[in-house]
């Protein structure tokens, strides 16, 4: 096929304690290219039994294995090697990511910078860590005994795959945990590459494993098996729900990253041309699968014509093609299923909202999963575009005439994943952000990460934040130990008579 990057296995394969291994039935699913819609190559198909032998060797790794019983500092250096290997990879895994995701190449250059950096940062922060001591004058200390908590199962979406599971895989490591992990179905090329990285930064066998696999198979064995004390999830609400109903019988820890329908709050007194630069950016980049997408635009009347008009105007020049491209800015969706489901809310928004740009496939394009990057004004608060996520290229512009109604439209979805609110009012700024319900509120800036503040949404959007130490704590039990000083009073119970 063309624009093939070199050396694409005939088989993705597992891999369970240090080996590639096939599924134990031999079961393989197709992989295709979302330019084409054409399989380039199968992947290894787990079930309960591939999880089973993945969740043995992760169990034989925590208990009898060198890595959560490594000093910090011991730990770290691996994870440093592991930053500088994914780093040295960022052409290789630019071209992997674009070719199974559609990412444009341009998007995708970078994604290991990212992920590089979620090892380097956990690797900086156990080493550094400290955990409490607390003194009760002359009759107690009390320590943390921070410890990891065993196997975690980690599932991961398909949109900017690799990255996201650095996200999981930097903070279970950096703990001491053992894992496995459970990529999208989708996308499962990249995650293909972390086994020669893992052995090149001699993470020792059995620490990483990966189970390719549905959801409802493998996904679903791995939230079900006893051995797995925690897992870390990032998808759509509605699995997310699933998966919080499948683990409840097993009291698992669960942190939840969901999904979003993020609003973008664009005040008259905005600096425009940010706001115009960075709302585009915000809905249409990473072809519009992105959970932190700010897709429902909302704008004050006194400048509503004239933003609808230039955001009208920009959308319709953003370049649309082949994600190998270095010219273009929206690539193909990842799946035709996906394709499906946008397409479908882009034919609902034409009876809910006024089309601006675009409204289907892009013209020259006829094959491939292309959505031409869509506008829709006038959209009301009830509308299903404007409440459900579409995941694409597909934004919502509805106008407010006040900050209380501003706010109102704000938070009148189930989800609460970010905020982006544009306005030079600092009271303003900071009254709006924080009552907005919104795990994380960026103030005149599309997502720019700081990997030390919290990440996550409220409401349907996720539960438990991530980032920082939050990470680590959410992978480490946190164990009180009380040492008693001198004497302690005892009731002498059945010493009376
Ligand atoms: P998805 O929920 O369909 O799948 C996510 C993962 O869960 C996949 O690996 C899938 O195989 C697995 N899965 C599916 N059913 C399962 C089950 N019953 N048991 C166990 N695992 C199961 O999501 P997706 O379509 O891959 O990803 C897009 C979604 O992810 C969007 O909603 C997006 O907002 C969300 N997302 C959220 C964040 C965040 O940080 N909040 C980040 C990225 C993506």
């Amino acid at each position: 096929m063309a624009n093939q990057p070199a050396g694409i296995p005939d088989l993705i394969p597992h891999y369970i304690d240090g080996e590639r291994v096939p599924s134990v039935d031999g079961d393989t699913f197709g992989v295709l290219n979302p330019v084409t819609n054409e399989d380039y190559t199968v992947a290894a198909s787990g079930k309960q039994a591939d999880i089973d032998l993945a969740v043995a060797a992760a169990t034989r790794a925590f208990h009898e294995g060198p890595w959560p019983r490594m000093k910090n500092r011991e730990r770290a250096r691996i994870l440093s090697r592991i930053a500088d290997i994914v780093e040295s990879r960022d052409q290789e895994l630019a071209q992997l990511e674009s070719w199974d995701s559609g990412l444009p190449i341009t998007q995708a250059k970078g994604q290991a910078q990212r992920a590089a950096e979620n090892f380097r940062f956990f690797a900086d922060l156990i080493v550094a860590g400290r955990d409490d001591t607390y003194k009760v004058p002359g009759s107690q200390v009390n320590y943390v005994n921070r410890k990891p908590k065993g196997v975690a199962g980690l599932i991961t979406p398909w949109n900017t795959p690799f990255m996201l599971e650095s996200w999981k895989l930097g903070p279970a490591l950096a703990s001491g945990c053992t894992v496995v992990l459970k990529p999208a179905e989708f996308t499962p090329l990249s995650a293909s590459l972390w086994a020669g990285i893992f052995e090149e930064a001699e993470l020792p066998a059995g620490v990483f494993n990966l189970v390719n696999g549905f959801g409802e198979t493998a996904g679903d064995a791995l939230v079900k098996h006893p051995d797995v004390p925690l897992i870390s999830f990032t998808g759509e609400s509605s699995t997310g729900k699933l998966i919080f109903g499948n683990a409840a019988p097993h009291l698992k820890a669960l942190s939840m990253e969901l999904g979003g329908k993020s609003p973008a709050v664009v005040f008259a007194d905005a600096d425009l041309d940010a706001a115009i630069d960075s709302t585009l950016f915000g809905v249409f980049s990473l072809n519009g699968e992105r959970c932190t997408a700010g897709s429902r635009i909302l704008v004050e009347r006194s400048i509503y014509e004239e933003f609808l008009e230039r955001y009208a105007e920009r959308a319709k020049r953003i370049v649309v093609g082949d994600p190998h491209d270095p010219t273009t800015e929206v690539g193909a969706l990842v799946h035709p299923e996906h394709f499906d489901k946008v397409m479908s809310y882009v034919e609902i928004g034409k009876q809910e909202g006024r089309l601006l740009a675009g409204g289907g496939r892009p013209e020259g394009l006829p094959e491939g999963n292309y959505v031409a990057p869509t506008v829709f004004a006038d959209v009301a608060p009830d509308a299903r575009i404007f409440q459900e996520e579409i995941f694409g290229p597909v934004v919502s512009i509805t106008p407010f005439d006040s900050d209380e109604e501003a706010l109102e439209l704000a938070n009148n979805t189930r989800y609460g994943l970010a905020a982006y609110i544009w306005t030079n009012n600092l009271k303003r700024a900071h009254l709006f952000s924080q009552n907005v319900e919104a795990g994380m509120v960026w103030l005149n800036s599309h997502n720019v990460r700081d990997l030390r503040s919290p990440f996550g949404g409220v409401k349907a959007s996720g539960l438990g934040h991530e980032g920082g130490y939050r990470s680590l704590d959410f992978y480490s039990d946190q164990q009180a130990v009380h040492i008693t000083l001198g004497d302690v009073h005892t009731a002498r119970f059945g010493a009376s008579a």
